[in-house]
């Protein structure tokens, strides 16, 4: 099963970096608007390197604590900025979550899930509302979690989650950054999204077609 799980880990990097490489004009250009532009190419790099470095280490029969862990570290040192390290602690915790030999079943991924939301809130010190991803994590998380304890299966509970992660990520235009790089220009913000929830948003989807598939 954990073979299984590492191989399906593997293809859903690969297509998120292809999904990245092909949205990361646009995920620049909503960071030039109140930041410093670089979330696009960031992300591009570090979903990459992500995919990458998992394909090495499941080739060498890795679990998938162990690609996780390894796609995390490649993505925060090549993607860099704070969605680079977040994306790591993410991954990390994801990994750490599924371990390398247990079953990764449904309740298997929405604990995961929650750990990675855990990750990021303890690393970055930010909360629901201060326009971030964890704009888009939160209700991600708490939706799946809810669908899966009502005993949909994972596919059906992804799907709504992912849903609701593009609603929340949408709905961040209108909050106003207070933390950040956009802190400074926190007004300018205004009227457009959080580039980090979008792109969350985006791999949720991208995660529900594997998972479909
Ligand atoms: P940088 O801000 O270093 O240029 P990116 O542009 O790649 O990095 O990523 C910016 C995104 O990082 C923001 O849109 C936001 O979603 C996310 N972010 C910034 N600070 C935090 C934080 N403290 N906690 C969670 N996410 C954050
Ligand atoms: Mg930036
Ligand atoms: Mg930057």
């Amino acid at each position: 099963a954990s073979r299984r799980a590492a191989a399906t880990i593997g293809r859903a990097l690969d297509d998120i970096a292809h999904m990245l490489h092909a949205q990361a004009e646009e995920l620049g250009r909503l960071d030039r608007i109140a930041g410093d532009g670089d979330h696009g190419i960031g992300m591009q790099r570090g979903s990459r390197a992500a995919s990458a470095a998992a394909a090495t280490a499941i080739a060498a029969g890795a679990g998938a604590r162990t690609a996780l862990h390894r796609a995390g570290d490649a993505w925060a040192d090549q993607g860099g900025g704070t969605s680079g390290a977040i994306w790591g602690e993410m991954l990390g915790a994801l990994g750490a979550a599924l371990g390398d030999d247990a079953v990764v079943d449904a309740a298997a991924v929405g604990g995961g899930i929650v750990r990675m939301k855990e990750a990021v809130m303890s690393y970055g010190k930010a909360t629901v509302g201060d326009k971030t991803m964890i704009d888009a994590i939160v209700p991600f998380a708490d939706r799946l979690r809810a669908r899966l304890s009502a005993g949909d299966d994972l596919t059906v509970a992804w799907a709504d989650a992912a849903e609701t992660a593009s609603v929340a990520a949408r709905a961040t235009a209108t909050l106003t950054a207070r933390l950040g790089r956009a802190r400074s220009h926190g007004d300018r913000s205004l009227g457009t999204p959080d580039p980090g929830a979008i792109s969350f948003a985006l791999i949720t989807h991208t995660v529900h077609h594997i998972l479909e598939g």
